[in-house]
This record gives structure tokens, sequence and C-alpha cells, in this order.
């Protein structure tokens, strides 16, 4: 593993990786062969075709300030988003030239580092303009995960955040 001395306190640290998921929530608990036959998905999309309903995923980061430090800890994580929303950031990504855009998204994992459920929240989605996946801006509430956001967490924290899924 890639380990720095660290230019803001000193200590030696090692790189942190970011925390990922695979697909959303709603596409994990689908039975295999309705992950088959109902959904699609790839890296960054995910459609899930219901009889009574469409539900359109995209993937994003949502990234967490850590104190005293120029670092983050990301979550690599998913939102809901409308079918305008996601036809438009399809265009966006597939596009050359990047575009400053947002939407609306709500979060469609379950972060276990929090005791309240983290699906739902409101998220302003942020597009970047270098390519990378989109942001996460939480709306305000009075949930940790957006408390975390808005004030940062330990860099201790961080670390055992990333050492509890590995
Ligand atoms: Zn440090």
């Amino acid at each position: 593993m890639d380990t720095f001395i660290c230019q803001n306190c000193g200590a030696e640290h090692t790189e942190l990786p970011s925390l990922s998921f695979n697909a959303p929530f709603h596409y994990d608990i689908l039975d295999p062969a309705d992950k088959e036959s109902l959904a699609d998905k790839d890296d960054d999309f995910c459609v899930i075709n219901h009889k009574d309903q469409i539900d359109y995923f995209i993937r994003v980061i949502l990234q967490i300030p850590i104190l005293d430090h120029d670092e983050t800890l990301d979550y690599g994580v998913w939102v809901s988003v409308s079918k305008e929303t996601i036809d438009d950031y399809r265009l966006i990504f597939s596009a050359k030239e990047a575009e400053e855009k947002s939407y609306f998204g709500m979060l469609c994992n379950e972060i276990t580092d929090y005791e309240i459920s983290t699906i739902g929240l409101y998220m302003q989605v942020s597009c970047q303009l270098n390519g990378y996946r989109p942001l996460l801006i939480p709306y305000e509430s009075e949930h940790p995960l957006v408390q975390d956001w808005s004030n940062g967490i330990s860099r201790d924290e961080a670390v055992r955040r990333v050492n509890s899924v590995t």
C-alpha cells in the first residue's frame, strides 16, 4: 500500500481507498432472475423495469471532508433520478465537452457507518467539469451523514471506516 508523510500532521498515512457500491440497493435486493430480466446495469447507469414503473439510477461520488487534512473520504454511491435526468446525464456522459449541470437525486445505498438509514436522503447531483463522476451535495438535514458532510470527520474515523469493510 502507498504510504506518504502527511503535510498536515506529519504522520505517515496510507492513501484512503474509496468505499464503493457496485449497484443501488434496489438492484441488490432483486433475485438473480429479476436482475437478469428486469434490470439493465453497467458501471455508471442502472435501469430497473418493474411492471408498474421504471426506476433510474446513476453512480456518483459523496465526499466527506477530513478535518485538518486536504483529503476526503469518498463513497461511490448511486442515486435515483428522473427519466429526464438520466437522459440528460447520458448525453453529458458521452459528450467530449463537460457541462456544468446539476440534478435532483435520492441516495440509494445503505451506508452502514450510520445507524440511521441513508436511503432516500435528498441530494443535489453536481456534474464535474473534469470528467469524473458527479459529486453529491446533500440537502440540509439533521441526518448524521449530512452533518459529517458539512462538518467533516477525523482522519482516524475515516481510517476506521475503511478498515471496517476490508
Ligand atoms: Zn495527517
